[in-house]
């Protein structure tokens, strides 16, 4: 970091190295999905049965990094001022990372942090619903929609009017607390790795959302993009809470209700097959004793 901040100026460091640091935690987390899917790796644990084709996959990144040269750049660069105005810092005489969140003050880039992801989560709900409006969803968030079985990547992959439009939940949280440079690149690269795990397309047992009741991740995600625009549902990013208060996860709570039912019954018949099979080794095995034992006499 002090490297970094001797041989760049705060402009060059907040929307550049911003867009680079974008650029590589975006890819890097987001690729190895598209081997997994290619590959058939740990399919028993990937949500969905259909697999994208090479194109489509192609077309996505393509597209991606157009819009992001185009679209993200631009608008980093242009929010500088606004972020400088607001109070933004990148220089203290500290010489490492741990020395400089310690100056920042971890209990403040902590609570920064989940601020954000409240807000965020607020503010990324209504304007989700808002674009899964008849008018809205066919010119703007249909492009977003056009994976019905998500990867990683499909994340960022939107319309330019929604990178803008749902890119402001992302900023307002950063944009009125004018939070140190370290604490926007934390915030970016946990949004980053949270929006491509909840389009991954797998449910691991170690995916976060099996351990963070309140968590939504890939599992309630995905049932967003499998179904129709009027019926998704499930519009929030992060949490679950947003869509449980607005009633608009019921379909999906159904869902889990019926498959939960599903596996229960299925185990229960299971269990009955088994003490069935158990009687009748009994069974045979009592008739098969008293044979002998009359056999015996
Ligand atoms: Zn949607
Ligand atoms: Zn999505």
């Amino acid at each position: 970091m002090q490297y970094l901040i001797t041989h760049f100026s705060d402009f060059q460091l907040a929307s550049l190295g911003s867009f680079f640091l974008h650029e590589s935690v975006f890819f890097l987390s987001g690729l190895p999905f598209i081997y997994l899917e290619r590959a058939g790796l740990l399919s028993k644990y990937k949500i969905q049965t259909k697999n994208n084709s090479l194109a489509a996959q192609e077309k996505c990144i393509t597209r991606l990094l157009l819009y992001h040269i185009g679209v993200n750049l631009p608008l980093m660069i242009a929010s500088y001022p606004f972020f400088r105005f607001m109070g933004m810092k990148s220089s203290l005489p500290f010489p490492s990372w741990y020395f400089q969140l310690e100056l920042v003050g971890r209990k403040v880039v902590l609570s920064q942090i989940i601020f954000y992801f409240i807000l965020e989560d607020f503010v990324f709900y209504w304007g989700h619903r808002i674009l899964h409006t008849k008018w809205l969803y066919k010119h703007v968030h249909s492009v977003h929609h056009e994976y019905a079985t998500p990867f990683g990547l499909t994340s960022e992959y939107a319309h330019p009017a929604e990178i803008l439009f749902l890119g402001f939940a992302t900023i307002i949280g950063p944009a009125i607390t004018g939070p140190h440079l370290i604490t926007l690149w934390l915030w970016m690269t946990l949004r980053v790795l949270e929006t491509v795990e909840a389009h991954c397309g797998y449910h691991f047992p170690w995916s976060l959302s099996n351990f963070l009741p309140l968590y939504g991740g890939a599992d309630f995600h995905d049932y967003h993009h499998r179904l129709l625009y009027t019926k998704s549902g499930n519009y929030s990013s992060t949490f679950v809470y947003m869509d449980w208060i607005f009633g608009t996860d019921k379909g999906y709570r159904k869902l889990k209700a019926l498959k939960r039912d599903g596996v229960e019954e299925e185990s229960k018949q299971m269990e009955s097959k088994k003490k069935a099979s158990k009687h009748n080794r009994e069974d045979e095995f009592s008739k098969a004793l008293t044979s002998r034992n009359t056999g015996y006499r």
